[in-house]
């Protein structure tokens, strides 16, 4: 059975890729989707990149050093009246080990008198073979920030981020109605299609596809 490890501590996100990649065993077959805890690795990897795509990347090469076909996702919310920000900082937005509530308060205060409410989240998931093969894709979703909170669901800014085509802020949406359109979502799929092909034609080369 292949075995993939998720380069994360948190079981809550390991939890959350086997639900959006449940379709992946009807394309490659069973697998076996392990964390950093379940290996016992409990190493925090520092994330020194400048981009989303760089930081999942220096994630999932820590994994493939340790033999694993290793993925790893890095996600953000970007406003474009903050030029960018909160960026690949979002979850640090309000300070170290800022809470969502000081990163939305941070937020709404830096927004306060924009017009411009335009923003966007994005996941970006880097995989890496033990052979130093890699790729990645990336998911976005757009919407705007509200002034005020709505829903309690979801994590992070979902309260604020209102999504136009559901009518809905992420905090009022289901976690299967985000999913269908949330960037991670995007990415997951993007990420099962990619891999698939990847995984077939490496075994086509092994004659074992
Ligand atoms: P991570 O790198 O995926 O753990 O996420 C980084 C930070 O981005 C989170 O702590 C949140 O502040 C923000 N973020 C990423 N995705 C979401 C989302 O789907 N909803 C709300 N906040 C998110």
């Amino acid at each position: 059975m292949t075995r993939f490890l998720l380069a994360t501590h948190n079981q809550n996100k390991l939890h959350e890729f086997r639900v959006l990649l449940e379709g992946l065993k009807d394309k490659i077959g069973a697998y076996e989707l392990l964390s950093f805890s379940n290996i016992g690795y409990h190493d925090e990897i520092e994330e020194t990149g400048t981009t989303f795509e760089e930081n999942a990347l220096i994630k999932a090469k820590c994994g493939a050093a340790l033999g694993y076909i290793t993925f790893a996702d890095d996600s953000g919310l970007s406003v474009d009246a903050l030029d960018g920000a909160p960026g690949i900082y979002s979850a640090r937005y309000s300070g170290g080990h800022g809470s969502d509530e000081d990163n939305n308060q941070l937020l709404l205060k830096n927004l306060a008198g924009k017009e411009n409410r335009d923003a966007h989240y994005v996941c970006a998931i880097a995989c890496v073979f033990p052979s130093g093969e890699s790729f990645t894709v990336r998911g976005e979703c757009h919407g705007v920030i509200l002034d005020e909170y709505r829903g309690s669901g979801g994590f992070g800014y979902d309260p604020l981020f209102y999504v136009p085509s559901i009518a809905k802020t992420f905090g009022e949406a289901s976690l299967a109605e985000k999913n269908q359109i949330s960037h991670r979502g995007i990415a997951a799929e993007k990420f099962a299609a990619e891999l698939e092909k990847r995984l077939c034609d490496s075994r086509e080369r092994e004659s074992i596809c």
